[in-house]
């Protein structure tokens, strides 16, 4: 071993967990499921997979059969992370023993044994392999969180490990809100790490702030010059916000401190910056998403910066629109955040809210995501789980029943379900694509309007982050012409196309992107995921094709594909020149980022956004006949969801009629 490996060993031994190895590991020994609680940091997820490999390795050695233990977390960046550190803990290539796979990316090999995986990668690994027969030991990492995907597999995992008495299960968390589990999962051991956190001191503001994010940079500049030594953590909400406050840190601070990023679609090396110590004298700021609230630890921090926001997914079922909303974060999210000032020493936490907000406005803990989804995606894939009623599977916090039943009506109306809930044969290719229903849709009907090959484009184009870079100043407008450029009259997804076709001419040159303000690693991984998407597509016999680009109805026939899978998700512009939804009447705007220049009668769009507004965004131009030909069971017309549209539909349908005839 290396020098390196010894020294990160001696690091290693100093972790919480690693005094209570041996108990952990006889506790495991004479159980099936255990529940670990621990303070963040304290070694959970990098070690206790490491501690049960080992005991499983010494198992495998009498009974040689390959075995897998597998790790889950709920986010991508923090399953790639953690690998690559474990891997480095291990002496080992990462990809090697130690792998990770995330949705579109796989880095294990054969000689994997040990495994992190987003907890949606193990829902998917269970479509294939119903009792998870590649593993000997599962460990649900970050619990707490309660993703929909977590949530799924405690029910999921319940039923296999009465199936299988040789499968171990470690439930792992970092909040007491252990009874819960507990009771869940009856007769299971909980194992506390006692956590060793100093105290941390809560300042709160003396009035509510205006602009947090000013508030956050104004702050730090406090920090840094009253405060002494000690690096900061600042908690904000998303991509933009956090590159605009790093650049304003960096403006007001200079070279006097390291200012470092954190989001999920930062490049992993980026990431990794996080963990370098900062040079002497060098004050660290890391500007963060909640993603280091518990996944992500990183040492050294003595002042937490907490706005009290977060980006949220927000689903309201009356109108069944999802979407990622920024709003309060819990109290015990609150408290997470300002635990992680107090690590290494005792530390500060500068909430940018009241102390009575705390008390009166924000939530004890934030509600599992189970309850703020659309289902139709749970929905089919609990289906092709096997799991045929959804009212009694075992689920920790069950949807209403109401949400369940909406859920089970559109994936009817998709094609994927019978009438009497069964999956259908394009319901069993729709739930193998890693991608909501109504894309897989479009892209499994897609040969049929004879242009696979643009729709799979599209669906690559919309799964990654957005490819068009913005600088705020004086590049803004130099950028918005850019993006004119490659603008289709049509719509926004069209748009997206003639970026990947650009993109694909110029051999995908990193120069080319630079100077049109396309974002070069949002092109490369949508090539990737189009390469992913291609294999499916090949694997269900669907062909990839083209019409010819001179052909009049090249762009009709994408449109009408695009139709087939969002028909669920289209605008109706009214006298009064505003828009609304199909399907319920809600008023909405086209997206400021939108580039038709005009407003069709017409239009489908991917993303319903709730800002100051309800906007509409990634917007294309269709035509209303059409949907009487590509979504006649959901628009025809006794149960036509909305009265409005439903008047405009009947007089095309009957218009279409009276043709007909004559
Ligand atoms: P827990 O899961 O209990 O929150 P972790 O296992 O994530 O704890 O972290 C244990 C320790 O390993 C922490 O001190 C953390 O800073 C360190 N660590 C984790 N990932 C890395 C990394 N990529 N580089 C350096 N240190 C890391
Ligand atoms: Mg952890």
């Amino acid at each position: 071993y290396s020098r390196r490996y010894h020294e990160i060993l001696e690091k290693r031994r100093s972790l919480p967990v690693w005094f209570q190895k041996d108990e952990f590991l006889q506790t495991l020994r004479n159980n099936q499921t255990v529940i670990l609680v621990g303070e963040t940091g304290s070694g959970k997820t990098t070690q206790i997979p490491q501690f049960v490999l080992e005991a499983v390795h010494v198992e495998a050695e009498k009974n040689p059969r390959k075995w897998l233990v597998g790790c889950t977390q709920p986010r991508r960046v923090a399953a790639m992370s953690v690998a690559s550190r474990v891997a480095e803990e291990m002496d080992v290539s990462i990809g090697e023993e130690v792998g990770y796979t995330v949705r579109f990316e796989d880095c294990t090999s054969s000689r994997t044994v040990l495994k992190y995986l987003t907890d949606g990668m193990l829902l998917r690994e269970a479509m294939t392999d119903p009792l998870l027969q590649r593993y000997k030991v599962i460990v649900l990492d970050e619990a707490h969180e309660r993703t929909l995907a977590t949530d799924l597999l405690f029910g999921l995992l319940k039923r296999v490990l009465r199936n299988r008495p040789d499968l171990k299960l470690v439930i792992m968390s970092a909040t007491l809100e252990a009874k819960k589990f507990l009771e869940y999962f009856s007769g299971a051991p909980l194992m506390k790490v006692p956590g060793r956190l100093h105290p941390v001191e809560i300042l709160y503001t003396q009035e509510p702030e205006r602009d947090y994010l000013e508030a956050a940079i104004r702050t730090v500049v406090q920090i840094h010059m009253f405060e002494p030594p000690g690096d900061v953590l600042v908690f904000l909400t998303g991509e933009e916000e956090i590159e605009d406050a790093c650049r304003k840190i960096v403006n007001k601070l200079g070279d006097q401190v390291n200012v470092v990023p954190l989001y999920s679609t930062l490049p992993p090396v980026m990431q990794q910056k996080i963990f370098d110590p900062s040079p002497e004298n060098r004050r660290k700021v890391v500007v963060s998403t909640n993603i280091s609230e518990t996944s992500l630890t990183i040492d050294g921090i003595v002042y937490v910066v907490d706005s009290g926001f977060a980006k949220q997914k927000i689903y309201n079922p009356s109108n069944r629109v999802e979407s990622l909303l920024v709003s309060p974060i819990s109290q015990a999210s609150a408290h997470q955040r300002a635990g992680r000032a107090g690590r290494t020493q005792p530390g500060k936490c500068f909430r940018l809210y009241t102390e009575k907000s705390f008390n009166h406005d924000l939530q004890s803990q934030t509600y599992p995501e189970i309850l703020r989804s659309n289902l139709a995606n749970t929905v089919l894939t609990l289906t092709k789980l096997g799991i045929d009623n959804l009212v009694c599977f075992d689920f920790m916090d069950p949807p209403a029943p109401q949400t369940l039943a909406r859920a089970l009506n559109d994936l009817v109306y998709l094609g994927a379900l019978d009438d009497k809930g069964n999956l259908t044969k394009e319901g069993e290719m729709m739930s193998e694509f890693p991608l909501d229903p109504q894309m897989a849709k479009m892209l499994i009907v897609s040969p049929e309007f004879n242009c696979s090959n643009e729709i799979l484009s599209v669906s690559a184009m919309l799964s990654v982050p957005n490819c068009f870079i913005r600088p705020k100043g004086e590049a803004q407008k130099e950028a918005d012409e850019a993006k004119a450029r490659f603008g289709h009259i049509d719509g926004d997804h069209l748009t997206l196309l003639n970026v990947y076709h650009a993109y694909k001419q110029n051999n995908e040159d990193m120069k080319w992107c630079y100077e049109n303000f396309i974002n070069h690693r949002a092109m490369k991984s949508a090539d990737n995921v189009r390469k992913q998407l291609m294999k499916i597509m090949s694997k269900f016999n669907l062909k990839i094709c083209s019409s010819d680009f001179n052909n009049p109805n090249y762009y009709v026939n994408i449109r009408k594909a695009l139709l087939t899978g969002y028909f669920m998700q289209v605008a109706h512009l009214d006298r009064t020149g505003r828009y609304l939804t199909a399907k319920d009447d809600q008023v909405v705007h086209l997206h400021p980022s939108c580039c038709m220049d005009h407003k069709p009668e017409w239009v489908i769009y991917n993303e319903y956004a709730l800002t100051s507004r309800n906007f509409i965004r990634t917007v294309t131009y269709i035509r209303g006949e059409w949907l009487l030909d590509v979504a006649p069971h959901y628009y025809h017309l006794p149960n036509f969801p909305n009265s409005e549209t439903k008047r405009i539909l009947e007089k095309l349908y009957n218009k279409r009629e009276r043709k007909n005839l004559k």
